[in-house]
């Protein structure tokens, strides 16, 4: 089933993470897309299918995180392959697993004027994030508030700062001289300083610096 990928660091973000989702592959899946920061934006590429359908950019970035899909809410097409943006585009979102309460929550959303441009349950998050008070880390925090159901997200934020999120769903950090990785999948990653995330954690990135934000040390092995 599915997968995450993601890498921080001096080496060409969308090459290892490209590398990464496809030692994701013998999971299976249905769709894929990769997010990156450029110098001023951050752009997205998607593809219905294999990841060879990926129009890789050929440019040099530092920050960039993807997803293969295994569609559970919402059919297999362009619009509901992953990454997902808030509709403010603050917020960019690759998800691993099923929110059980999307509906409500979209019904809500909806009430309020937000407009959903795919049929998945993480746009709901993507969006959930924007519509929430408070600063980032507070919106981030709140998710556990509100999602039921699992999941393993990566959110990038405009400003670059990332979020490792998990609950029932796993997503593993590993740091080594080369960079930052993530990965739903233990086997995908280098060797390096490994911390599995567990539930509830929330790590922030942001300039090289990892911390956990719900007061957990991070203990690497
Ligand atoms: N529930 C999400 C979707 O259908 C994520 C599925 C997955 O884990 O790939 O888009």
């Amino acid at each position: 089933m599915c997968g995450i990928y993601g890498y921080i660091g001096k080496l060409n973000a969308i090459d290892e993470v490209y590398k990464g989702l496809k030692l994701l592959q013998y999971r299976g899946y249905d769709s894929c897309g990769i997010a990156y920061y450029t110098k001023n934006a951050l752009k997205i590429v998607k593809a219905v299918g294999a990841l060879e359908n990926l129009e890789k950019p050929n440019i040099k970035c530092n920050i960039a995180f993807g997803h293969t899909r295994w569609a559970t809410n919402g059919e297999v097409n362009l619009k509901n392959t992953h990454p997902h943006i808030s509709y403010d585009k603050a917020f960019t979102v690759v998800h691993n697993g099923i929110i059980d309460n999307a509906d409500t929550l979209k019904r809500a959303l909806k009430k309020s004027g937000v407009k959903f441009y795919s049929n998945t349950d993480t746009e709901v998050i993507a969006n959930l994030l924007t519509s929430i008070k408070g600063d980032s880390d507070n919106k981030v925090k709140n998710l556990f508030n509100q999602l039921e159901g699992s999941f393993a997200l990566i959110i990038g934020c405009v400003d670059k700062t990332i979020y490792l999120v998990k609950k029932f769903s796993p997503l593993n950090l590993l740091v080594s001289d080369d960079g930052i990785y993530i990965s739903s999948d233990i086997s995908s990653l280098p060797s390096g300083n490994l911390y599995s995330l567990q539930d509830y954690d929330i790590i922030k990135i942001k300039d090289n610096i990892v911390t956990n934000l719900n007061g957990n040390s991070i203990t690497y092995t």
